[in-house]
């Protein structure tokens, strides 16, 4: 393999750190100033002519939009000024690098085994995009959807809203606080930061009631983590016999979108994520317009560092959103402890506990559910699943180890002051804001059950 095509993850994070500095300060207005930008990425990796129209495609794909192949630059400036949204495939294939590639049995992705597999299983969102990360050599690439949203963050109008995972929590530094995330955040243009954690403890209550209504003998089984896209998919797509005993509500990402455009119209959310997963799932049928962007954290700390935004400088903007258990839903485990302990206040005397059964990583969350399709159902009533080893903090697009990630996301649970989502006054504040009068009615508010829900 030439050299050019090595650590090529790191070569477009360059690609797209150069983008966003010139357009942000004014220095990529024309066809001009995109051919200085290639031939700038061609002189600093070792490449030469020939490989202009791969370089030219690298740089349309981390602007959001498709590959062309030979094509010379032409509107591509004018379609990001005008576009509103990044359109799929999620991810791109390019030629060149696989021609080189010694990896005959490219193994990229944990389920599939060449890599039409790969990018057939990213683009169908039962892959968690380890496929696109391991492929270090250029030839797969997910589109980088930022570009696209300098301008709505530069009118000032659009209110745009951030929403963050709760794997977060650590990414940028050690002694970064969320509230200096925040601070940046509002810097870039955003109106403000809103955990997804808080959205998770409505989701929390919603699946409690679910799991009292549905587990009542020893047989039933209740399926979720709704928080994961490539759990949900694999049940849906591989499993469909088992589909039913998956929780219909939406990902607490998806219920963001929802919830925060009802309140305030007109308002546009980006969603910050540790996978590229989150990426297809915002286009999939049914779930679109909730999210209008993805950005996952690798390429916010490009994005940072583009625009010399020093967190450590920056004041603490904190706020306390969302309880204890929503913010573990960052790591494997933190669902079902979640959902456990609002079960249990439910109902105290319940005659079959929760006993939940958390499982990560797509191997396992396979051989699981290969058991349950075969129907051999373990002790578990409530099996929690996570594509991702560790859960999210354990995602491809992470900036830290998996170990480190998680404890920082116990930390941040613990300095919670919302013990559980029935004590987190944000989450009556919204249910008061959709008229739902009590926790209960969460599942018998149509307009509110349907925010929440699949259908
Ligand atoms: S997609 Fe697979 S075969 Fe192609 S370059 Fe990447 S690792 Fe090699
Ligand atoms: S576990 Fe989290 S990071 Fe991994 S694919 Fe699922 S949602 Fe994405």
């Amino acid at each position: 393999m030439d050299d050019k095509y090595l650590n090529f993850d790191e070569k477009r994070m360059s690609i797209f750190n150069e983008l966003v500095k010139r357009y942000w300060n004014g220095n990529l207005k024309d066809v001009d100033d995109l051919n200085k930008l290639a031939d700038y990425i061609k002189n600093e990796y070792g490449f030469n002519d020939s490989d202009l129209p791969f370089i030219r495609d690298h740089i349309r794909i981390a602007m959001g939009q498709d590959p062309k192949g030979d094509e010379a630059f032409k509107d591509e400036l004018d379609i990001l000024k005008s576009s509103n949204s990044v359109l799929q495939p999620v991810v791109s294939k390019l030629d060149g690098p696989c021609k080189q590639c010694k990896n005959e049995h490219c193994d990229c992705c944990e389920i599939g085994k060449y890599e039409t597999d790969v990018y057939r299983r990213l683009n169908e969102n039962i892959s968690c995009g380890y496929g696109v990360s391991k492929c270090d050599f250029g030839a797969l690439a997910d589109k980088i959807e930022f570009m696209p949203m300098i301008e709505l963050l530069r009118d000032k109008v659009t209110p745009v809203y951030v929403t963050v995972a709760p794997a977060i929590v650590g990414q940028f530094g050690d002694d970064i606080s969320m509230g200096q995330l925040r601070s940046a955040f509002k810097l870039l243009g955003f109106k403000d930061m809103i955990e997804v954690a808080l959205f998770a403890d409505i989701l929390t209550i919603k699946e409690a009631y679910e799991f009292n209504h549905l587990v009542k003998s020893e047989e039933d089984f209740f399926l979720t983590s709704c928080c994961c896209p490539i759990w949900f998919n694999m049940i849906k797509k591989i499993y469909p016999n088992i589909y039913d005993y998956l929780s219909p509500s939406v990902s607490p990402m998806i219920a963001s979108g929802r919830i925060l455009k009802t309140l305030y119209e007109g308002a546009k959310v980006v969603f910050i994520a540790p996978c590229v997963a989150k990426k297809a799932e915002i286009k999939e049928p049914g779930l679109e317009g909730a999210i209008d962007f993805v950005i996952n954290f690798r390429e916010l700390k490009e994005i940072f560092d583009a625009l010399n935004i020093n967190l450590q400088e920056l004041q603490d903007d904190d706020k306390d959103q969302a309880s204890f258990g929503g913010r573990l839903y960052g790591r494997t485990g933190g669902v079902s402890f979640s959902v456990k302990t609002v079960v249990n206040r439910l109902e105290p005397t319940r005659v079959i506990k929760l006993k939940a059964q958390k499982v990560n990583g797509i191997q396992d969350c396979k051989k699981v559910l290969d058991g349950l399709y075969s129907r051999i159902k373990g002790d578990a009533n409530f099996i929690e699943g996570m594509g991702c080893v560790g859960g999210c903090v354990g995602g491809p697009k992470t900036n830290i180890d998996v170990e480190k990630a998680t404890k920082k996301v116990n930390e941040f649970g613990e300095d919670s002051f919302i013990l559980t989502p029935f004590d987190n006054l944000n989450v009556m504040k919204i249910l008061e804001q959709f008229n739902v009068k009590s926790f209960q009615e969460i599942m018998h508010n149509d307009n509110f059950e349907k925010i929440l829900s699949r259908k």
